[in-house]
């Protein structure tokens, strides 16, 4: 068997190519906490400070020794990795350690049926399905009605209890035969209930949203790079204004779709128009990450629930990035009491070393036979259910230890950010998130006298450059808060310590005073 050179690439060679245009081509070896390593030129290790921690997927650091000691011993004892189709017990146990979580800190009751997947975009495409079960049965309860009525009419009509409008008028007086003209009439109501019929389901999300980038869930991403190219291949998604409950509320109406049903009033048989449920969910991530960690606030976190009810459909709060305390609470969603009628987790639960996902669904919605219809080969595997469990545990540890700390260091870094702020305002334009999901949002630099800066800011990808000059000149890790380009997001571990705090503070402060000076050649 030949071996490859080592620097033939044969894969994301246009991705390395652009990594390495923007300063952020570094072959890393070692991880520790808050720590990622890379070799120098002689081959000494060099420690950059990550506040990425993995897109948010380490709450308690790389490599946490117990962790890493709890998988060890998992895998030393044997534990049956792959029996699916039995009762695999790790994610039994998992799923009802969430409950008690859930339980406990929304002081609510409910109880919730926990599906396993992978990832966070497979979570959120089990989410669509499962609405789709739900959606696909208020149809049917709504035709099934409508039949009954078109029953009861015509026999109304026939018997000669009834008299029948005209098709497409209100005129009940209408000439002609009037059984004909009934018939006529339910014409019209199969028509336009067939056509609605016909009609995929329409998902709902906030402005900014990120959900994922698989086929379905791209279609909640609202980044048009993202997701044009795939349009065609699933169900529209609506995104609402996000800032504004009113024209939340606005948007929404302006959505709705009716279907025909009759009714006999004073002996004429009438169309009457009837919500047809074509919403099939309502996303919601309770921090919007790619919009620079917008919070949603409590008032649309009312009219959320508010339109779910009255539209029938479930809420699906996304806490794939802010779940697992990185809030400071173990859902972030908890901080502005919104209620989920499904929940997803994935990135932390994985404890920083295998992949997991989970979706939790209120058991008063949940349809049985999704345990039959949905399945995936990894899903539910017992060594990610051992390091959930464990990292559950240790969330848990101390009455909740680790949420409080979750709070403090990130209302320390945030202190930190908004004291930046507070000394470049004209550089700084916000400081936004919760606990130790934060982003520094910088104002445009597509008018800066540097083309070094310039240039950048108006491709789009500033803060990928910024992001090349904080590694290289501070050994800081961080990258834009996901389409919000010209922001830098924070995700550390719960172990960021004063001093990381302190180093922040001073490679902030010199990227600022770069950018007021546009001395762009700072920066290379
Ligand atoms: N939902 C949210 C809120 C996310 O932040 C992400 C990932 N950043 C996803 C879904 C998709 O997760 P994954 O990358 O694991 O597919």
């Amino acid at each position: 068997m030949s071996t490859a050179p080592a620097e033939t690439i044969f894969a994301d060679a246009v991705l390395n190519a652009w990594l390495a245009g923007v300063g952020l081509a570094v072959e890393y070896v070692r991880a520790e906490g808050n720590t990622l390593y890379y070799r120098d030129d002689r081959g000494d290790e060099v420690a950059v400070l990550d506040l990425l921690c993995g897109f948010g997927s380490l709450i308690f650091g790389h490599h946490h020794p117990e962790i890493v000691a709890h998988a060890k011993a998992a895998l030393d004892a044997g534990i049956p990795v792959h029996a699916q189709l039995s009762k695999q017990p790790h994610g039994n146990q998992v799923g009802a350690a969430l409950n008690a979580i859930v339980r406990r800190e929304t002081g609510r009751d409910d109880r919730y049926t926990a599906v396993f997947a992978n990832s966070g975009a497979e979570a959120i495409e089990i989410c669509m399905k499962h609405a789709e079960l739900e959606r696909r049965d208020r149809v049917r309860a709504l035709m099934d009605e409508v039949a009954e009525h078109l029953e009861q009419a015509r026999r109304a009509v026939r018997g000669g209890a009834a008299t029948a409008a005209a098709a497409g008028s209100d005129d009940a007086g209408a000439v002609g035969d009037p059984v004909e003209r009934f018939e006529a009439l339910a014409a019209e109501v199969s028509r336009r209930n067939a056509e609605l019929l016909g009609r995929p389901p329409l998902f709902l999300a906030l402005e900014g949203a990120f959900h994922g980038k698989l086929v379905g869930s791209i279609q909640l991403t609202q980044n048009e790079q993202w997701r044009a190219p795939f349009a065609a291949l699933a169900p529209a998604a609506r995104f609402l204004p996000a800032a504004d409950p009113e024209a939340f509320a606005k948007a929404v109406a302006s959505l709705r779709e009716y279907a025909l049903d009759v009714i006999i009033d004073a002996g004429k048989v009438r169309l009457v128009e009837r919500d047809f449920p074509l919403v099939g969910a309502l996303f919601v991530e309770p921090v919007r990450g790619g919009a620079g960690m917008r919070p949603v606030t409590a008032a649309l976190a009312r009219e959320i629930e508010r339109t779910a009810a009255t539209l029938g459909c479930p809420v699906v709060v996304d806490e794939v990035q802010s779940g697992m305390g990185r809030t400071g609470a173990f859902l972030a969603s908890s901080h502005m009491g919104l209620r989920g009628d499904y929940y997803t987790l994935a990135k932390s639960i994985g404890g920083g070393i295998a992949k997991n996902s989970v979706v939790l669904v209120r058991q008063d919605r949940f349809r049985p036979e999704f345990e039959v219809i949905h399945s995936s080969t990894f899903a539910k595997d017992g060594f990610s259910g051992a390091i959930a469990l464990k990292t559950l545990e240790m969330l848990e540890a101390n009455d909740g230890e680790a949420y409080r700390v979750a709070a403090e260091r990130g209302g320390r870094l945030a202190v930190t950010l908004a004291a930046v702020q507070a000394d470049f305002p004209d550089v700084v334009t916000g400081v936004h998130g919760i606990g130790l999901m934060l982003a520094m949002e910088l104002a445009e630099q597509s008018e800066s006298a540097s083309e070094v800066i310039r240039e950048p800011a108006r491709a789009g990808f500033l803060g990928y450059f910024l992001a090349g000059y904080l590694l290289r000149r501070h050994r800081i890790r961080v990258l834009p808060a996901g389409p919000a380009w010209n922001s830098v997001r924070f995700e550390p571990s719960i172990y960021l310590t004063d001093q990381d705090i302190e180093r922040i503070d001073i490679a902030l402060r010199a990227m600022c005073s770069i950018l007021r000076s546009e001395d762009g050649g700072a920066l290379l």
